[in-house]
């Protein structure tokens, strides 16, 4: 199967900026605590699109999402600390709208300067938003020249500044993210190098089977671990005590190893384990001897033997795609198998792609982020596309070509 990735997709680049108001539907869904910003990465990888918009002359319109307010009044979703930020690394104004569906922007972009940018305020604030009105969508086309969506973590939604506002609008493409998104994950459907290792893990089977099928005819093996593994050695007859399994996932799992086999390939599983008597009870972690979990206990990390062999596998490779921790990487005592991983996938020689989400934040807390090819910004988003799914936000963008 391949993807059709880009075709038929204009880029910001195709378009001529100078003097054109472009709506820049970003994705700057940033975390934050206490209105603080904890990962400002969503809003560094937005600026080279910005950049270049500013750079060719145009007049900007960002706009995000953040979270999920339910009202107006939830003012711990407002974008302000973004806007302040933006401000700092863009040297401009950064002017927050509250009203993206009133006269205001319109009004404002008549005198908008040079060192000035509007930015709207979440608009998730705005009903129409995840109803994908096409109504909210015409207020912002009567005042906006071009469309551009760099989104990518947002653009598995039917939503209205992803969908139905582009489906408004004549000129419409990518910016840099985007394109660089689809291009890395691209590369992991269409001649990969090889071997081609997909190192799966997270808390569940069902989040994932989807991507594993597509994957299953294209990349070489499998490494699992994470509360998933647990489910595919339950599935094999081995005893996994307390561990997190799914009960209604076991005949699937059996059925998986049973068709990775018949393929010629290979499905790693953990050989040992760190467990213990509960996920808080860190006083009791143990490492086992061998695969066999008693029944007392739950398997919160893979083990050190696992570990030799996984980063044994993982350095013959040619490319790596990584999604899902290990462990419960978020407690230090069941962190070490997924920096463990993280650590020989950041030396490997191979294109190391990382989903986004709990792997993109497990690399990062391992210190190894850096030294990886990509890691994603959207974690549904990734994991959507690579299984093959179209997404709205995309597909709105490709022009209509006859066969
Ligand atoms: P996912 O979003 O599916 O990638 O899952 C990530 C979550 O899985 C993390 O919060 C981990 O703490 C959790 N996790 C990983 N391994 C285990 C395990 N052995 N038991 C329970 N939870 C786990």
């Amino acid at each position: 199967m391949s993807s059709a990735g880009l075709k038929g997709i204009k880029t910001v680049r195709d378009f001529e900026l100078e003097g054109k108001v472009v709506f820049l539907r970003l994705d700057l869904n940033v975390p934050m605590e206490n209105g603080k910003i904890t990962d400002e990465n969503r809003i560094t990888a937005s600026l080279p699109t910005i950049k270049y918009c500013m750079e060719k002359g145009a007049k900007l319109v960002l706009a995000s999402h953040l979270g999920r307010p339910k009202t107006k009044d939830d003012k711990e979703f407002s974008l302000e600390p973004v806007a302040k930020r933006l401000q700092e690394h863009l040297n401009v104004e950064v002017i927050l709208v509250e009203e993206p569906d009133s006269d205001a922007p319109k009004a404002l972009l008549q005198s908008l300067k040079k060192n000035e940018i509007i930015l709207l305020e979440n608009v998730r604030f705005e009903e129409g938003e995840t109803k994908d009105s096409v109504e909210f969508a015409q207020k912002i086309a009567n005042y906006t020249d071009i469309y551009i969506n760099d989104a990518f973590g947002a653009s598995h939604r039917a939503h209205a500044t992803i969908h139905a506002l582009p489906s408004l609008m004549k000129d419409k493409g990518i910016g840099f993210l985007i394109e660089k998104e689809i291009t890395m994950l691209d590369s992991l459907l269409t001649n990969p190098k090889r071997p081609y290792l997909a190192v799966m893990g997270g808390a569940k089977v069902s989040d994932k089977i989807a991507v594993i099928e597509r994957l299953m005819d294209i990349v070489d093996g499998f490494v699992i671990g994470g509360a998933m593994a647990y489910t595919f050695l339950k599935a094999q007859g081995t005893p996994v005590g307390k561990s997190l399994v799914e009960g209604d996932k076991l005949r699937y799992a059996k059925e998986m190893i049973e068709r990775i086999e018949a393929r010629n390939k290979t499905m790693l599983l953990p050989k040992d384990h760190v467990v213990a008597k509960s996920f808080n009870d860190v006083a009791s972690a143990r490492t086992t001897k061998d695969i066999v979990i008693s029944e007392d206990e739950m398997g919160l990390d893979i083990g050190p033997q696992t570990l030799r062999e996984y980063s044994a596998a993982i350095k013959e490779a040619g490319t790596i795609f990584w999604n899902g921790p290990m462990g419960v990487f978020e407690t230090p005592a069941f962190s070490k198998g997924t920096f463990g991983v993280s650590q020989a996938i950041a030396e490997s020689q191979a294109t190391k792609i990382v989903g986004g989400g709990d792997s993109a934040a497990a690399a990062e807390a391992s210190g190894f982020a850096d030294k990886m090819t990509h890691i994603s910004t959207g974690g549904g988003a990734s994991l959507e596309y690579l299984q093959g799914d179209k997404l709205p936000g995309l597909e709105i963008l490709r022009a209509r070509v006859r066969a």
